[in-house]
């Protein structure tokens, strides 16, 4: 029941190619389309000269009719185009029914993954657990945003790559590699103790973080997961800074390093 359509697709190769992409997935009639989602699969291709693959990261519907989701995955593109506005896509793509889904906007695969470990009752409950105790992988890249991805994985979902980007590091990358390898392993370990997607800490750690967020740390700027981050590699690389500067902050650490580290962190080498 999904809808192809038709794509060109351009490669790093050089080489241009047309294929067929998945524009529209209903969750329920497609079963297989939405494992290839959960799985990372979704929407890959092969280019036809080098072989290379390619995730085609185009925009796409996903509907669910059991759990009156309505989705729309905003792909590459679009997210480089800025905000999309919620009811043009609506219009443009709502079949009937439309008043008893919930509608709302992804920013691409992650995005929906968000949107679906919170909707979809299957995933809700088995999977966040699952996401929390398999081991997390560490792969290190070189890339101008990032130093690297600790990618989750449940049993439904694979590859939920979160990116350890290197903004984060910005003003603490020395040029040294041994020591910047160093603060990737840190900055990992603090996007696997607190990410959006599944983190490690208690609700009442949460709440407390939260609050320590707004009203300790307050002006520094960013979200709460990058801020988190960076304060922690902070901490563990000039914990006095910290003390002086966030003696909450400082407690609340102290404590969460105390903790057993539920999630182990496989470093994959490249
Ligand atoms: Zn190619």
């Amino acid at each position: 029941m999904g809808l192809k359509f038709p794509y060109e697709i351009s490669c790093s190769c050089g080489s241009t190619f047309q294929t067929e992409l998945w524009e529209y997935v209903f969750a329920d009639r497609d079963p297989d389309l939405r494992t290839s989602i959960l799985f990372g699969n979704f929407n890959l291709v092969s280019c036809s000269s080098c072989g290379a693959g390619l995730d085609a990261d185009i925009s796409y519907l996903y509907r669910d009719e059991k759990n009156k989701l309505w989705i729309w995955v905003c792909g590459a593109k679009e997210r480089k185009a800025g905000p999309t506005e919620k009811s043009e896509r609506i219009s443009g793509y709502f079949l009937d029914d439309q008043r008893n889904y919930q509608k709302h906007i992804a920013q691409g695969r992650n995005g929906l993954l968000y949107i679906l470990l919170k909707e979809d009752p299957e995933l809700k409950e088995k999977e966040i657990n699952a996401l929390k105790t398999n081991p997390a992988i560490r792969i290190l890249v070189d890339n101008q945003e990032n130093c690297g991805y600790l990618f989750l994985t449940g049993n439904k979902i694979k590859n939920l790559a979160l990116p350890l980007s290197s903004q984060l590091l910005r003003g603490r990358l020395s040029g040294s590699k041994a020591e910047e390898n160093g603060l990737v392993d840190l900055l990992g370990e603090a996007v696997n103790l607190h990410n959006r997607f599944s983190s490690l800490l208690s609700q009442n750690s949460i709440h407390k973080w939260q609050d320590l967020f707004q009203n300790e740390i307050g002006a520094v700027t960013g979200d709460e997961y990058e801020t988190f981050a960076q304060m922690w590699v902070d901490f563990k690389i000039d914990n006095e800074k910290i003390r002086f500067n966030f003696p909450g902050t400082y407690r609340f650490f102290q404590r969460i390093e105390q903790m057993p580290s539920i999630r182990e962190i496989v470093v994959h080498q490249n």
